[in-house]
């Protein structure tokens, strides 16, 4: 057993899967794209995603000692490209690096299209028991032009295989994955698109912005004027007809993308938002042990090298001389605002270690900074717990985190100084934080 801290180690785990068939036309993830045949069991990129295995199983196998997990979460990338038997083995490692407690949420993402019946019935054997499919749209002509690689009727057929297996049991839950704000979208389409996604009966969606990404092809179409985004007045319906309607049936906006019905609220996601710490697995995975958190090298060879350097127990240390991200005040504002319970500011302040006047001081400030957002009724409060109103202020939300940026900008050097991080001081310059 090594001395690390192990009441408060992390009981979640990430699992990053950097594969997929293509690239999608929005996307600017880490992904290596292996082309349309790819599968992990053989054939096209089989042995790259072998190689790619082999690390991150040394790299699980030489994490430091913590808890068993309550949630597990492989994404990506396409996990769906790697065979049951693949997953299985991962599961098996975590279970016998950390334990896997019993009822603990495992969730995997899928995407239509990259896996059969067979193959999903395989997950579950494995012990996945939570998928997410990324299903975008149900119109054919909208996911071509997104660069998807599946079609309509992939995704109503990976539909019926997910609900036949979530009504034997098999399954706890499962989410689908939609996009809206998509180039020629008409409110029309988007309330059809709703109506197919209720139809499915899913106890849970995630309904993601369109955002165009530098870099990707859509930026470089609307840099030529070629992509027709919805404008505000129809981006703002959108939202709020997408909120409405889901209300009405039932779903709760836990948050900003993501609506549950009772009981459905993915417990690995709240993770992430309430600041709870996770291990991050693999090819540019995050991982927030201990309040701190630590970015894996992004490219393939960057990330071996790294991991041919590690001993047991000493992973997440030596990842700090690399990359080092502590998440700022304004940080955890941000991810704190983004759950419908919202958060509360004195806490915060305490744990960074704000005086009575520095508190009185900056918040004073962040109220100033946020007064339009109050007085539009986009931002409410209970005493210092502030939380963003439901549908005006979760889909206006970029507005109000650019106002509480500015207003990080515009505290004094001091507010932003960390004392107490392992002796150091340190400071926070950008989202970087530099141990002087
Ligand atoms: S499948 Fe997902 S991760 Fe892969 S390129 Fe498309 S959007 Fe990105």
């Amino acid at each position: 057993m090594s001395d690390v801290d192990f009441v408060n180690a992390p009981r979640s785990a990430y699992l990053h899967i950097p594969f997929c068939h293509r690239r999608c036309f929005y996307c600017d993830f880490t992904v290596i794209p292996l082309g349309d045949k790819a599968s992990g069991g053989s054939g096209q990129g089989s042995p790259s995603i072998k190689s790619y295995l082999t690390l991150l199983h040394r790299e699980i196998a030489i994490a430091p000692d913590g808890p068993p997990l309550s949630t597990v979460y492989i994404g990506g990338g396409t996990p769906s490209l790697l065979t049951p038997s693949q997953i299985g083995t991962l599961l098996e490692n975590l279970r016998s690096r950390f334990g896997i407690q019993y009822g603990a949420e495992i969730t995997m993402e899928i995407d239509p299209s990259s896996f059969n019946r067979n193959d999903l019935k395989g997950y579950l054997d494995a012990g996945i028991n939570r998928v997410s499919l990324g299903g975008q749209s149900f119109e054919d002509k909208v996911l071509e032009g997104l660069g998807r690689r599946h079609r309509r009727h992939h995704l109503l057929e990976s539909i019926n295989w997910i609900n036949d297996f979530y009504r034997r049991g098999m399954l706890s839950t499962w989410s689908l994955d939609l996009i809206q704000g998509l180039p020629g979208q008409t409110l029309g389409a988007w309330k059809e698109t709703l109506a197919l996604a209720l139809e499915t009966s899913a106890p849970h969606l995630s309904i993601y912005d369109l955002t165009v990404e530098p870099g990707t092809v859509f930026a470089w179409r609307n840099n030529r004027g070629d992509l027709d985004l919805p404008n505000e007045d129809l981006s703002a319906e959108i939202m709020r007809c997408t909120s409405s309607i889901l209300q009405k049936e039932g779903f709760a906006r836990y948050e900003i993308s993501n609506y549950a019905l009772p009981g459905h609220a993915s417990r690995h996601n709240r993770v992430y938002w309430s600041g709870s710490g996770w291990w991050g697995f693999g090819q540019g995975a995050t991982s927030a042990p201990w309040g701190q958190r630590f970015s894996r090298p992004r490219t393939r060879a960057e990330y071996q090298n790294w991991l041919e350097g590690q001993e047991c127990n000493q992973l997440e240390p030596s990842l700090k001389l690399i990359h080092t991200t502590q998440m700022t005040f304004d940080e955890q504002l941000m991810v704190g605002l983004r759950r419908r319970e919202g958060v509360d500011l004195s806490s915060l302040a305490n744990l960074w270690g704000w005086d009575h006047n520095q508190f009185e001081e900056y918040m004073s400030s962040l109220r100033f900074f946020w007064r339009d957002a109050i007085e539009r009724g986009w931002l409410k409060n209970h005493g210092w717990r502030y939380y963003l109103t439901d549908p005006d202020g979760m889909d206006l939300s970029n507005q109000v985190f650019v106002q509480m940026l500015l207003w990080w900008d515009s505290l004094p050097e001091d507010a932003v100084v960390l004392s107490n991080f392992e002796g150091h001081q340190c400071r926070v310059a950008g989202r970087e934080l530099v141990v002087d």
